[in-house]
C-alpha cells in the first residue's frame, strides 16, 4: 500500500487519485499564531481562490480556531460557499456583480464608487460596507478626487439606516517588498482618507491596509486588522519561519529502462547520455505543474532528488531515476515544506519564473485534497 510520507504520523489511507495535495491544517494554525504574536491587530484570513488552492472551508475553520476574526474573499461566490458551510465569522468580499449582490445577505462588501454604494443601498439584504480608497495601487478603490463625495453619500445613507460603513480600507502596491517607503506613503494617504470620512460623519470600526508582508514591514498602529493570505499557507516572504501547509504527492505510474541515445517526451528535448531508468509521474500541466519549469525541475522520488527530464506534458512527466532501484508505486513528492529533501513550492516558482502563490493556485481539480494534522 502506498503511504503518504509524513514526518508526523503515517496516513491512514492510501492515495485517492493519481496525486494528492495533503494540507496540514496545524501549519495554517501555526502561521496564524505567528502573525498574531507579531502584529497586535485583528486578523482577516484571506481564503480567496479556494484558499490559494488549499481548500477554503477547512482553511477558514483552522484559521478561525487559531484566532482569525474575519475572512476575506475576492469573489462573491466564495463568500457564499463559506456561509453555505455554516461558517458565521464576518466575511468581506471585494468583487461582485449586481446579480450576486442580491445573494450576499450577511456578507460585508467593498464599495469604491457612489454607483456601487447605490446598488448596495437598493439591496436590502446587504448592510455592511467597507469603503475602499485607492491610495496608490491604481486597481480597485475610490479615486482620491471622488472620496469626499463617496463618504458624504455613505454618511447620508447611514443616517437613513440603509447601510453601515463598518470599514475603510485600501491595498498596498508594494506589500511584498521589505522596503516600506511606498507603504508608509499609502498609510499616510489612508489616514487622511479616514480623517475626511470622519468629518463626513462616518465612524468605521475596522480600518485596514496591510497584507501578509505589509503587516510585518509597516508599523500601522492606527489600523485595526491585517489581511493575511500568503502567510497562512506558509509563503514566507520575509523569512519569519512560517510553515508551508501543502505537500503535493504522487507515485510512479510506470518504470522502465531506456538506452543511451534514446530521447524522452515530446520533441526529444532530453536524450539519455547513458542507459538509465525513467519513471512516469502521472500529473502534468493540466494539474498545475508548470510546463516551463521542465528544464530545471526535480522531485523527490523514493527519497532521492531526481531530475525531471523532457517536456512536461498535460497529464504526465518523466523523471530520470538513474540506477535507483525504483518500482511502480514509488512515492513522489513534487513539493512540500522541504524538510525531507523535497523541493518547495518556492523552488517550483523559481523554476517557472513566477511566485509560489501561482503554483498553489494552479493545482488543478484532478488533484484530491486531503487534510491532516501534523505535530506543529
Ligand atoms: C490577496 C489579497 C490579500 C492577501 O495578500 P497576501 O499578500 O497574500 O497576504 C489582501 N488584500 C487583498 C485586497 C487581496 O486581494
Amino acid at each position: 500500500m502506498y503511504l503518504v510520507q509524513s514526518h508526523h504520523r503515517p496516513a491512514t489511507r492510501g492515495i485517492a487519485g493519481l496525486a494528492e495535495a495533503v494540507v496540514d491544517l496545524s501549519a495554517v494554525r501555526d502561521n496564524v499564531r505567528s502573525f498574531r504574536e507579531r502584529v497586535p491587530r485583528q486578523l482577516m484570513a484571506v481564503v480567496k481562490a479556494d484558499a490559494f488552492g488549499h481548500g477554503a472551508v477547512p482553511v477558514a475553520r483552522a484559521a478561525i480556531e487559531a484566532g482569525a476574526t474575519w475572512l476575506g474573499v475576492a469573489h462573491a461566490a466564495e463568500a457564499l460557499q463559506l456561509r453555505a458551510a455554516g461558517i458565521q465569522t464576518p466575511i468581506l468580499t471585494w468583487l461582485y456583480d449586481a446579480a450576486e449582490l442580491m445573494l450576499l445577505a450577511d456578507v460585508d462588501v467593498s464599495v469604491s464608487t457612489v454607483a456601487e454604494l447605490q446598488r448596495v443601498v437598493s439591496t436590502p439584504s446587504v448592510h455592511y460596507v467597507h469603503l475602499k480608497l485607492d491610495t496608490g495601487l491604481h486597481r480597485a478603490g475610490s479615486a482620491p478626487g471622488q472620496w469626499i463625495e463617496l463618504t458624504r453619500t455613505a454618511a447620508h445613507y447611514e443616517a437613513l439606516g440603509a447601510v453601515t460603513v463598518r470599514g475603510i480600507w485600501s491595498h498596498l502596491s508594494h506589500g511584498a517588498s521589505a522596503d516600506a517607503v511606498e507603504s508608509k506613503r499609502q498609510l499616510q494617504f489612508l489616514r487622511a482618507g479616514v480623517g475626511l470620512a470622519r468629518r463626513s460623519g462616518l465612524r468605521p470600526t475596522v480600518v485596514h491596509l496591510a497584507n501578509s508582508a505589509g503587516a510585518l514591514t509597516l508599523d500601522a498602529p492606527d489600523t485595526d486588522l491585517i489581511r493575511v493570505g500568503a502567510g497562512l499557507y506558509g509563503i514566507d516572504e520575509l523569512g519569519i519561519g512560517l510553515r508551508p501547509a501543502m505537500r503535493l504527492v504522487s507515485k510512479l505510474a510506470q518504470v522502465r529502462r531506456i538506452r543511451a541515445g534514446e530521447g524522452v517526451s515530446y520533441g526529444h528535448e532530453f536524450v539519455a547520455e547513458r542507459d538509465t531508468t525513467i519513471g512516469l509521474v502521472p500529473i502534468g500541466y493540466a494539474d498545475g505543474i508548470p510546463r516551463v519549469a521542465g528544464r530545471r525541475a526535480s522531485v523527490l522520488c523514493a527519497g532521492v532528488r531526481t531530475p525531471v527530464i523532457g517536456r512536461i506534458a498535460m497529464d504526465q512527466f518523466v523523471v530520470d531515476a538513474g540506477d535507483l532501484p525504483v518500482e511502480p508505486g514509488a512515492a513522489v513528492t513534487i513539493f512540500g515544506p522541504g524538510t525531507a529533501g523535497e523541493p518547495t513550492a518556492a523552488d517550483w516558482a523559481d523554476w517557472a519564473g513566477t511566485i509560489p502563490h501561482e503554483i498553489y493556485c494552479g493545482i488543478g481539480s484532478r488533484i484530491t485534497r486531503r487534510y491532516e494534522e501534523g505535530a506543529g
